[in-house]
């Protein structure tokens, strides 16, 4: 640990008022968080502070140029009580990628992880053992540069706060494959886990669901020809027993469960292929039955299978598979990041 990491406890912990039955994602913060503040240049002490409101004045560039990156990341509690994060040096690497593109310095390696160390095992009563719960880690940086001038920032915010979970049960899942709107384009910032990439997804997304959909699955700004993500997820497809999944590009967020799960499924004998996905090969299979799987990869849920899809107002049907991939895949990745399995890839830290 750094001897330069400030650290000021609560007084009275908040845990006891938690239910930690019924949690709404993300709702429920713990305790503590870490602030790291950027000014003259350089980042400063950071602190651990009681959970808080941030104060910011209302010029401040983040609330006008939208400059502001983010990550999320879990933590899981073994039935010995020994707490477990998943690649965080993953995300540590993107924030600072994501923040390259928004013209923001780069973050230490040691504060971030100093920081998450020490705010884990002050809040570490906030992560639960047993199957399906973590403590879902948000990372974020914000502009804080007083002053509504459109240029970039000279002060920021580095700021992780923690909020319990418990396993994501989605339901049905229905998508509209987009062929209009998108996500991201060449030489954008869809890549990055910017903060306006999502708050442009809202719109796009709320109409879909008007319409019964829950998600829309997002094709290139070009042509709308290929597939490359779901929602806020990456996105695999399974015809016949081979997995698909699109090449990461600057449009496409390279996501740390997707590249674990090629590597955990390559790994299995499973014939992974990672290439440009055409909607017309993805319809073609739903219409002559070689589509057996489509899936959505993330932190947050892991793995969301869709139950269906609908092009150009056509619907198709995906089966119900009695030996899915998407449900050997998660059951396997989520041991492993939990300790319940071994670790051959070295990806528990
Ligand atoms: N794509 C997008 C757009 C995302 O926001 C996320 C969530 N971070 C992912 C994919 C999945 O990435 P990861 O597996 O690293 O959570």
């Amino acid at each position: 640990m750094t001897d330069t990491l400030k650290v000021t406890k609560i007084a009275e912990s908040k845990i006891n008022q938690v239910d930690f039955s019924n949690l709404a994602f993300g709702t429920v913060f713990t305790d503590h968080m870490f602030v790291c503040e950027y000014k003259n240049g350089k980042w400063q002490t950071p602190e651990i502070l009681p959970y808080g409101p941030l104060q910011m004045d209302p010029s401040a560039k983040v609330f006008h140029y939208g400059q502001a990156v983010f990550e999320g990341m879990k933590a899981y509690k073994d039935d010995k009580g020994d707490v477990y994060m998943f690649r965080p040096e993953e995300n540590f690497n993107r924030i600072n990628k994501s923040g390259e593109r928004l013209a923001m310095p780069a973050f230490e390696k040691d504060y971030f992880f100093d920081g998450l160390n020490t705010l884990l095992n002050l809040d570490k009563d906030w992560i639960k053992p047993g199957e399906g719960n973590s403590l879902y880690i948000r990372p974020f940086v914000i502009a804080t540069e007083n002053g509504v001038s459109a240029s970039p920032s000279s002060e920021y915010k580095f700021v992780i706060i923690c909020a319990p979970a418990q396993a994501y049960y989605s339901g049905e899942v229905r998508v509209l494959f987009a062929d209009h709107y998108s996500r991201s384009a060449d030489g954008g910032v869809g890549f990055a886990k910017a903060a306006g990439n999502y708050a442009a997804q809202f719109y796009p997304t709320e109409l879909a669901k008007a319409k019964g959909y829950n998600q829309v699955v997002w094709t290139d700004a070009n042509t709308h020809e290929y597939l490359e993500e779901a929602g806020t997820m990456n996105v695999f497809f399974r015809v016949n027993d081979t997995l698909l999944t699109a090449p990461t590009n600057d449009r496409i967020l390279d996501g740390i469960t997707r590249k674990s799960l090629i590597e955990l499924a390559k790994s299995q004998g499973i014939n992974v292929e990672v290439r440009p996905v055409k909607v017309a090969e993805i319809v073609e299979a739903a219409e002559n039955g070689s589509l057996k799987e489509m899936f959505g990869a993330g932190t947050a849920a892991v793995i969301s299978p869709i139950s269906g899809f609908t092009h150009k107002e056509k619907a198709f049907d995906l089966p119900t598979m009695e030996d899915a991939y998407a449900t050997k895949l998660k059951k396997q990745l989520t041991e492993l990041q939990a300790n319940r399995s071994e670790d051959p890839f070295g990806w528990r830290y």
